[in-house]
């Protein structure tokens, strides 16, 4: 008896000992992040609250922070810039627009105001964006399953306060 997670990215070969790790596609991948679920099994919930990942996919055991201190700056660099290029395009469509008589308070109040909302709005799916992108180009490990099977909020029946 194997006492391995069921995972749906973990596929049996012959023996318990030669089983290997698939993901699916990189557009699969960003497509699960971008609806909040896990990207390597597409399984969830995987968000404890709007700031807060889980530590690990209730569905298929994925450690989702790979068990590395640190690991979601990559996603704050991509916040970041999804910010910065979301405020750009703003602001260069309202000058372009109402140009040359550009309303200047009320295109920096806007501008202002998203790039407040902007961070706040996209943080899980940055971080889901960086998982996913980190999984397209660094191949899953065993390490990075949860032995034993963790269950989720739904499967265990705990409601959340
Ligand atoms: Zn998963």
């Amino acid at each position: 008896m194997s006492l391995r997670p069921r995972s749906p990215i973990v596929r049996d070969d012959d023996s318990a000992d030669s089983a290997s790790l698939s993901l699916p596609r990189a557009r699969t991948l960003f497509a699960r992040a971008l609806r909040l679920r896990c990207p390597a099994c597409g399984g969830g919930p995987i968000l404890l609250s709007w700031f807060t990942v889980a530590p690990s996919c209730p569905s298929c055991g994925l450690h989702l922070d790979r068990d590395e201190p640190g690991y979601w700056i990559g996603s704050y660099t991509i916040n970041l810039f999804l910010t910065e290029g979301f405020f750009a395009l703003v602001f260069g469509a309202g000058v372009w627009i109402t140009w040359p008589g550009v309303p200047w308070t009320g295109l920096a109040i806007l501008c202002g105001a998203l790039a407040i909302l902007t961070p706040i709005l996209v943080f899980p799916h940055t971080k889901l964006l960086y998982l996913a992108i980190d999984l397209t180009f660094r191949p899953l490990e065993r390490s990075d399953l949860v032995t034993p099977h963790e269950p989720g909020i739904h499967e265990s029946g705990i409601k959340r306060p």
